[in-house]
C-alpha cells in the first residue's frame, strides 16, 4: 500500500481504501474526541510507531519502526494534536468559524520535523534517526496548518458527503470534485441508493436505508 493510503474497515466490517490526501489529515482518521474515541487506535506507543511507517511521513525516505522514538507523553500530544484539529477541520470544511484557541494549539506544536539526508555513497535518502515524538508531532502540526493557512488548499478539506460518515479529506484531485471517503464504500453505497431511488415506489422509498453504516472505522494492518 503506498504510503498514506490507508485500509479502513466499517462498523460492518467492509474494509475500503481510504486517501487522506496530507499528512495532517492522517491523523484525523485514527480516532477523535468524544463519539470519536470508540475508532481510536493509537492506544500504546508502539500503535503509533507502527501507524507511522504506513503514513506520508514514510513518503520522503523509508521509516521503520526502530527508526522512531515515541514515548507515553508524545502518544498523548500526538492525540491532543488529532483532537484539536478534530474541531478544526470539520468546521472549515463546512465553511463554520474556526476556534481560535485550537489553531494557537496547532502553532504551538509546530517545531522542528524529522529531517533526511542523502547518503553520498549511494545518493539514497535516509532518516536523521532516531525520528522523535516531538518531530513527528511537529511535522503533522505543520502539515495541518499548511493546509488550514493555505486558501486554495482549505477549500479543498472535505468532509464525505456519505450519510452519516464523517470522514475528512484533502481533495487533492486536479477537478477538485471528489465528494467521497472512497468509491469502495460511500461513492458506491450512493450510487447504489439512487438507483433504488430511482426504481423505488414512494411506498418503498420510505423505508429505513438498511445500507446505512455508522463511521466507526479502525484501521488495520
Ligand atoms: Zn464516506
Amino acid at each position: 500500500m503506498h504510503p498514506g493510503i490507508h485500509v479502513l474497515t466499517s462498523a460492518y466490517g467492509q474494509q475500503f481504501s481510504f486517501d487522506p490526501g496530507s499528512l495532517g489529515v492522517e491523523l484525523l482518521a485514527t480516532g477523535g474526541p468524544g463519539a470519536g474515541r470508540r475508532w481510536e487506535i493509537l492506544h500504546r506507543p508502539a500503535d503509533l510507531a507502527d501507524w507511522l511507517t504506513r503514513t506520508r511521513l514514510a513518503a520522503p525516505a523509508p521509516l521503520t519502526v526502530s527508526d522512531l522514538r515515541i514515548g507515553v507523553a508524545d502518544l498523548e500530544r500526538v492525540r491532543h494534536l488529532r483532537d484539536t484539529f478534530w474541531l478544526i477541520a470539520p468546521a472549515i470544511a463546512h465553511g463554520r468559524p474556526v476556534d481560535a484557541a485550537a489553531v494557537e494549539v496547532l502553532n504551538g506544536y509546530a517545531d522542528a520535523p524529522p529531517r533526511f539526508r542523502v547518503d553520498a555513497a549511494d545518493l539514497v535518502r535516509r532518516w536523521v534517526t532516531p525520528v522523535t515524538g516531538r518531530q513527528v508531532l511537529a511535522a503533522f502540526a505543520r502539515d495541518a496548518l499548511t493546509v488550514i493557512g493555505t486558501p486554495a488548499l482549505r477549500d479543498r478539506l472535505r468532509e464525505c458527503a456519505g450519510d452519516p460518515c464523517q470522514l475528512i479529506f484533502l481533495d487533492t484531485s486536479r477537478p477538485g470534485n471528489r465528494r467521497w471517503c472512497s468509491m469502495e464504500r460511500c461513492g458506491n453505497r450512493n450510487k447504489a441508493r439512487s438507483h433504488r431511488n430511482r426504481r423505488a415506489t414512494p411506498t418503498a422509498a420510505a423505508n429505513p436505508d438498511p445500507g446505512r453504516a455508522t463511521p466507526t472505522v479502525t484501521a488495520t494492518p
